[in-house]
């Protein structure tokens, strides 16, 4: 799909000065540093009094990483973005910002599995969860409970890619005054932007699409000025999550060729996913993009990335490792949305009660498809296919 004008703008742009010589870089210098020092004492304690906006330890600002949650909170339309050092270090930002003993969360759709595991190390703080996996807006509603302080949302869903009615989950959280957060790694700001659709807070993973290259690893939660300041000191600042220096700069630089990069992807899987599709065995192909609701899709979706799932007809583990074994240019690997196709899959051989338990069929195969070229994965998907045939 075409890319907002302002985005690519946006993604291309380096906050960059010119020295005194009057010339400037094309990209930002690094400030690797853990502290900043201060022409007066009471310079420094005015820092220290507003450490959410003045670099004073590294651990809190530091211009390199505030550079990159500028172009992240720009391209979410948000007020401020907070990075950290993964994205589960901005999950549990979150989680444990936001909520307090007595509280319950309503995860909604397939969630990525450690943020679930969390949650559950939560309850021993009285925090409660539920899991629903009926995603029609009554469902979820009806799964509210009194003391629901938090709607988690992940769409497309982790290995079903699954797509929720955004708006009409704001909605009706809102009115109980219960807030939203969605995670949104999936389709990157440029693709879905939860926040006009009146979600509260936007988490990330940085470490797929957004870096894209497979070479960082880091997080970043978009919301309000005033939200985002309670959770610098409520839970950034003193749980120590923070991204250095270095991979934030590496994040910028990721970010400026995510235009191109997603189009690619975007346009390849779905090559990928018509050819298998199209294959004896293969059951159904994954992809929001042959989703049920297409009109959702158009109101949510600008465009469709690169990570989706297939079902083979058998679905034993011995079938699922020869399919993913005979695969020479897709890697094994976990992980997604970097220059290398991936292919991964949930059945491990011994968890399959657990895996119907939770609605994943055990012949479930992810991909996420790089930057090699369609041709070459199909050419390769197809060979490993015809050895279970
Ligand atoms: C990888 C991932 C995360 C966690 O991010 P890390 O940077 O690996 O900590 C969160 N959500 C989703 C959907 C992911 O795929």
């Amino acid at each position: 799909m075409p890319i907002d004008p302002q985005d690519a703008a946006i993604c291309a742009a380096e906050e960059v000065r010119p020295g005194p010589e009057g010339s400037a870089p094309t990209s930002a210098p690094i400030a690797q540093t853990s502290l900043f020092t201060f022409s007066s004492f009471q310079a420094l304690v005015d820092g220290l009094a507003a450490e959410h906006e003045v670099p004073v330890y590294t651990r809190g600002r530091n211009p390199t990483v505030a550079a990159v949650e500028r172009k992240l909170a720009a391209l979410e339309r948000g007020d401020r973005c907070q990075c950290f050092g993964s994205g589960m270090a901005a999950i549990s930002a979150v989680l444990l910002g936001l909520l307090r003993s007595g509280d319950h969360v309503l995860f909604v759709n397939q969630t990525y599995g450690p943020t679930l595991e969390l949650a559950e190390g939560l309850r021993r703080f009285e925090i409660e969860h539920d899991l629903e996996l009926d995603l029609s807006p009554d469902a979820v509603r009806a799964a509210l409970r009194p003391n629901t302080r938090l709607v988690w949302l992940e769409s497309p869903g982790t290995m079903l890619f699954r797509v929720l009615d955004l708006a009409a989950i704001a909605e009706l959280a809102r009115a109980r005054k219960i807030l939203t957060c969605i995670d949104n790694s999936w389709a990157t700001p440029l693709y879905q932007k939860p926040l006009g659709l009146g979600i509260d807070l936007v988490v990330h993973t940085c470490s797929k699409y957004l870096g894209g290259h497979g070479d960082l690893v880091a997080g970043a939660v978009i919301s309000t000025a005033d939200r985002m300041e309670e959770l610098f000191y409520r839970s950034f600042l003193p749980l120590g999550g923070a991204l250095g220096p270095w991979d934030a700069w590496l994040l910028g630089r990721g970010l400026r060729t995510l235009p191109v990069r997603l189009s690619r992807h975007e346009a390849d899987a779905l090559r990928v996913a018509e050819f298998l599709a199209a294959h004896p065995a293969v059951r159904r192909v994954l992809h929001p993009a042959l989703s049920e609701d297409p009109a959702l899709l158009r109101r949510q979706l600008s465009g469709t990335t690169g990570t989706f799932s297939f079902e083979l007809e058998r679905g034993d583990y011995e079938t699922v490792r020869r399919v993913i074994d005979g695969l020479e240019r897709f890697r094994i690997g976990v992980s997604w949305g970097g220059v290398e196709s991936l292919v991964i899959s949930p059945n491990r051989g011994t968890n399959g009660a657990r895996l119907d338990a939770g609605g994943i069929p055990r012949g479930l195969v992810r991909l996420s498809v790089g930057l090699e070229g369609a041709d070459l994965l199909i050419a390769d998907l197809d060979r490993a296919l015809a050895t279970i045939a």
